[in-house]
């Protein structure tokens, strides 16, 4: 699987009603998963166990009846993606799914879409027994009520991009927050209860379903400013923050929970929060990167706006090299240069490192001109050139920038790939290189903060030891916008007052292995997995992964795109900020209505969340 490959186009340029509901029975046959899962599922027996279709405590259908009734009919059964295949191949429904299947809006668009189709031996994308289509926090809130109510095991969704499968459950209610997704642009934004000891700044507000897309059409392409938030278009707004959070300019820019002012989120108890740094102050730094779907469900957030620098750009190209001792020179000069050049404000995304002795550029670029690029990469650019024998160029190498506020511009943008479907937004697309991922079926993926003392001094060389032993298991790819150190210090500071591990501030880089296959959803016509080669491949990941723990033992692990098998979860999500987590989610979710995999307090439950363990 290729993760982003970034923009080296637009830096080149001259770059329901609910139907009849099913019986209970039924609709625990249709939500029963697919596929093999980790191990049967505990029926619920002891106390603050949930209840699954065709248990005693499962509502009535006169029970859904009011539910749907008090979310204005918004409450519809689920169906799995392919659902229509298996029952009648040749459904128009059917064709649907398979045309639109490698179409991240498309799958966003669907109550049981994920955007990743499972991970190998952790979980199988499972629809819910019904969902709630919420349009208000008063609906989400019912929906909130109507599930502690009746012990149900309830999830939320946004986006759909959760790596982990923590925005699907079997035998659930989801709130899905999808039509929830209005924006509104503020000129000066003061957090409600501040207005003594907090100055107004420039913000925008967001419905908990806007995605990306949404924000940056809004404030970037339209009002010609700047609002921090991911890479891929299409990933939610509320999932992302309540990740932490990192787009191709973080390392200007800081986490996207670091210009969170602001949240609307209705708690277990039902309750409909507003919270800031003035109100609830508590949650409000939970929800900074403290983890999505622990917390309750986020309806509205508003983040801080930045001045839009004049031009965003890029460099690329893959090299090459023709032995293990010029890979390891290619190496090091490449961090020297780095170190020297790139290690700052202006620098993110990334650099891949090959098993094949590449090296992979698709770097990113804000604030820096197309000539001063251009200059600053050609030493390297010529160095590489001077040894043929050495390093074979394979892509083009190349560095530009372009005016920023075209950046997220679907039209005439040769990088984008519009939603071309009737009805859809004219101005939603996605990144080619975010393609790749659409559906992806995982094998495994890790990730680690490498700490930027890695590149002082004769340590830069056992980082190279390193990724050279690392990339022969498997490639590795460098995130450096998404290791905050270099980053200008408001943007340090800021992201210290958020959840997310601190060592994210002392990281130059995110190093990501992660490996799977094609879109594999339950249903869905395919060749059989060679389940063999998946586990090989899963077991190389963990090998290369090993490699990179030799020189940064204590990193930490980015909470959002890591290992569903981490066992030290709580250490690398969150260091030293778990305790104070656990002690917020006791004052606001005692019963952990808000429960999702290696999520705050899930330790407290079996894996499928249905039953306490303590
Ligand atoms: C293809 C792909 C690209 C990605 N790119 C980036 C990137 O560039 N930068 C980055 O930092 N991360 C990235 N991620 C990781 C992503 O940020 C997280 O998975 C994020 O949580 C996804 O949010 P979502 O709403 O799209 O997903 P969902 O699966 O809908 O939600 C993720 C989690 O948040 C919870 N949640 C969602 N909405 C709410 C809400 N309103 N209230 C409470 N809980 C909620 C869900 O219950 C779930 O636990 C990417 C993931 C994928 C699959």
């Amino acid at each position: 699987m290729h993760r982003r490959e970034l923009l080296r186009g637009a830096a080149a340029l001259p770059l329901l009603a609910l139907p009849a509901l099913p019986s209970p029975e039924a609709a625990a046959q249709e939500a029963a998963p697919k596929a093999p899962r980790t191990g049967p599922a505990p029926r619920p027996r002891a106390h603050l166990a949930r209840v699954r279709p065709g248990d005693p405590g499962w509502p009535s259908e006169a029970g859904w009846q009011k539910l749907k009734d008090a979310v204005g009919g918004n409450l519809i059964a689920v169906h799995s993606l392919f659902a229509a295949c298996e029952k009648e191949p040749g459904a128009a429904a059917c064709r649907e799914a398979t045309e639109n299947i490698h179409n991240p809006f498309y799958v966003g668009d669907q109550p049981a879409g994920t955007q990743v189709s499972g991970w190998l031996d952790a979980w199988t994308p499972a629809p819910s027994v019904y969902a709630v289509k919420a349009t208000s926090s008063a609906e989400v809130a019912a929906a909130v009520n109507f599930a502690r109510e009746h012990r149900l095991r309830l999830v939320v969704k946004g986006g759909g991009h959760s790596y982990q499968g923590t925005s699907n459950a079997p035998d659930s209610l989801l709130i899905w927050t999808r039509a929830m997704n209005q924006v509104r642009l503020h000129e000066a934004f003061v957090p409600q209860g501040c207005s003594g000891n907090s100055q107004a700044v420039p913000a925008v507000s967001a419905g908990a379903g806007a995605m990306w897309i949404d924000l940056y059409n809004a404030v970037t392409t339209r009002a010609g400013r700047y609002v921090q938030g991911g890479g891929c278009t299409s990933v939610g707004v509320a999932g992302l923050v309540q990740s932490g959070g990192f787009g191709s300019f973080s390392k200007g820019f800081g986490s996207a929970a670091s210009g969170l002012l602001e949240a609307e989120i209705v708690t277990a108890d039902g309750r409909v929060r507003t919270v800031n740094a003035c109100s609830d102050p508590d949650l409000f730094w939970a929800i900074k990167g403290g983890g999505g779907g622990s917390w309750g469900v986020v309806t509205r957030l508003t983040l801080r706006t930045h001045e839009l620098p004049a031009l965003f750009g890029a460099a690329w190209g893959k090299i090459r090299a023709q032995s293990d001792e010029a890979f390891r020179r290619l190496l090091t000069r490449f961090f020297d240069f780095y170190a020297a050049s790139l290690f700052n404000p202006h620098w993110g995304e990334q650099v891949k490192i090959g098993s094949d002795h590449t090296l992979e550029l698709s770097m990113v670029s804000q604030g820096v001109d197309r000539e001063h690029s251009r200059q600053l990469w050609q030493p390297f650019f010529d160095w590489i050139r001077a040894s043929p024998g050495d390093f074979k160029v394979i892509d083009e190498l190349g560095a530009g920038a372009k005016g920023s506020r075209d950046w997220w511009q679907i039209e005439g943008n040769h990088s984008m790939i519009p939603d071309k479907r009737a009805g859809a937004a004219p101005d939603h697309g996605w990144w080619e290189g975010d393609q790749g991922q659409v559906g992806a079926f995982l094998h495994g993926y890790d990730s680690l903060w490498l700490p930027a003392t890695l590149l002082r001094g004769e340590e830069r060389q056992r980082l190279v030891t390193a990724l050279l032993a690392g990339s022969r298991h498997k490639q590795i790819e460098l995130h450096f916008n998404k290791g905050l150190a270099g980053a200008p210090p408001a943007a340090i500071a800021a992201a210290l007052d958020t959840a997310t591990n601190p060592h994210v501030t002392e990281a130059f880089a995110l190093a990501i292995i992660a490996d799977g296959e094609g879109a594999a959803y339950p249903g869905m016509a395919r060749p059989a997995m060679d389940l063999e080669a998946a586990h090989r491949d899963a077991r190389a990941i963990e090998r290369a992964t090993a490699e990179l723990r030799k020189v940064a033992p204590d990193a930490g692990s980015y909470v959002s795109e890591s290992n569903f098998f981490n066992k030290r979860w709580q250490q690398d999500y969150w260091g030293e900020h778990y305790p104070r987590l656990r002690s917020v989610k006791k004052k606001y979710d005692p019963e952990s209505l808000f429960f999702v995999h290696h999520g705050v307090g899930s330790e407290d439950w079996s894996a499928d969340g249905f039953t306490r363990l303590a």
